[in-house]
Formats: structure tokens, C-alpha cells, sequence
């Protein structure tokens, strides 16, 4: 079910208050014009009635789409994110969201509006953003190597306007380059790890950078057959 709420946002131009329409939940089967609007990022910009200024506005939601299966929880702080995350992966708290575990859904738990934006691009495009957070770790590697002064890297999957798969590097959030994702690259990948990867809709909901760390430790093995490949480069 589509949730929202209406708050006050004070515009950081002429300091005017005016209403504002914020998403606590978007169900695109009930409202399917939402899924352009958070693509486009509207649904997170706040126009002034005033002054007419447009300001960017985060607020946490959750992204349900019944036809694709796909439930992504925007979570705007850790503690949030942590409860959400438990919900869904202990045993004894599990059983409420058996509907959703058995109809498969694709269930992903982010941090910020980017990363948010980022699943939406890559599931849109049909790639596994587990291999893709993998390619970036990779990326990352490499380009740690050529900037050794660089801080804190961080890259982004999106999808240029003629449907292109990019990525975007950041240090210290500042952009630093756009790639194109060299897709050989990315079925290399594919065909390297995809045996002893889970069930893409029943790993783990968080997939990032962290989650690349566990999967090239031995700790994701833990899991009975799942065939360990000793083929890592782990740094
Ligand atoms: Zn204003």
C-alpha cells in the first residue's frame, strides 16, 4: 500500500514554510506514475510555492513493486536499517514476511537516495547487483591504484539517457570520471562466481561493498552446499 504524509519544509532560499508530500511507502501497482517520479528524483525535490527554488528533500521509504517482485527498503539511518535488517533474517522474527519469501520477492535494504536510485537502475536492467558490487570492488582496486591519494571511493551504477550501463566514481563525494561497464567483463564475472553464489532473491538483503567482503571470506560458505572456489584474489 502507498503511505504518505505531508510536512513542513522551510525553503533554504527565502526561509518561507510550505507543504509538502513525502513517500513513506510506493506501491507501483498502485501507483504506477511514482516509478518515473523517483527515477527523475521529483518525488525528492521540493519545489517553492514562493521563490520558486527547488531543493532536494531525503526522507527513508519503501519501494514495493508487486508485478517485478522487487521490495527495497530505503532506511535513512543505521538504527532503522538494523531493525528492518533483523526482521527479515532472524529466524524467530521471520515467519511474519513468509508471504513474501515464498512468492521470492527480491528484497534489498539501502542507505541513501543513491543507492536507492542505483538498484532501481541496475534491477531495471536486469543485472545482479551482487556482480555488480563485485565489478566495483574490482574497479575500485584499480582505481585506488592509479589516485594511491584518494580517500573515500565510492562508485554508482546508473543508466545513461541512451540506456547505456555507466558507472560513476566518487572520492570524498566528489565525481571523479564516468566508465561504461564493459559487459564482457561483467558475464566473466558471472560465469566465474554464479555456482557458489545463493539464490539472487535469497541472499542477503543488504549487497554492497561489505557484502563483497563476505563473500570473498569464508564466512558466506558457511551455508552447506554451497561449493567452495578457492580461485580469489582477496585483498
Ligand atoms: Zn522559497
Amino acid at each position: 500500500m502507498s503511505i504518505n504524509r505531508e510536512v513542513k519544509v522551510t525553503c533554504p532560499h527565502c526561509d518561507a514554510v510550505s507543504p509538502f508530500q513525502i513517500w513513506l511507502s510506493v506501491n507501483t501497482a498502485q501507483n504506477p506514475e511514482l516509478k518515473g517520479s523517483i527515477r527523475d528524483r521529483s518525488l525528492f525535490q521540493f519545489e517553492c510555492p514562493y521563490c520558486g527554488e527547488k531543493t532536494a528533500v531525503d526522507y527513508g521509504m519503501l519501494y514495493h513493486d508487486p508485478d517485478n517482485k522487487e521490495l527495497i527498503h530505503y532506511a535513512i539511518n543505521k538504527e532503522n536499517a538494523d531493525e528492518v535488517y533483523h526482521m527479515l533474517t532472524d529466524d524467530d522474527k521471520k515467519g511474519a514476511f513468509s508471504s513474501i519469501f515464498d512468492q521470492k520477492y527480491l528484497i534489498r535494504i539501502v542507505r541513501s537516495k543513491n543507492q536507492l536510485l542505483e538498484k532501481l537502475a541496475l534491477f531495471d536492467a536486469e543485472y545482479d547487483d551482487r556482480l555488480i558490487e563485485l565489478y566495483k570492488y574490482h574497479l575500485e582496486k584499480a582505481f585506488r591504484e592509479e589516485h594511491p591519494e584518494s580517500e573515500n571511493v565510492e562508485i554508482l551504477f546508473f543508466s545513461d539517457p541512451e540506456g547505456n550501463p555507466m558507472l560513476q566514481i566518487f572520492n570524498n563525494c566528489e565525481t571523479q570520471g564516468v566508465v561504461p561497464l564493459n559487459n564482457s567483463s561483467y558475464y566473466e564475472l558471472l560465469q566465474k562466481h554464479e555456482k557458489e553464489m545463493r539464490d539472487f532473491r535469497e541472499d542477503d538483503p543488504v549487497v554492497d561493498q561489505e557484502w563483497v567482503k563476505t563473500f570473498l571470506s569464508p564466512a558466506y560458505f558457511e551455508k552447506p552446499d554451497i561449493p567452495r572456489n578457492t580461485d580469489y584474489e582477496i585483498n
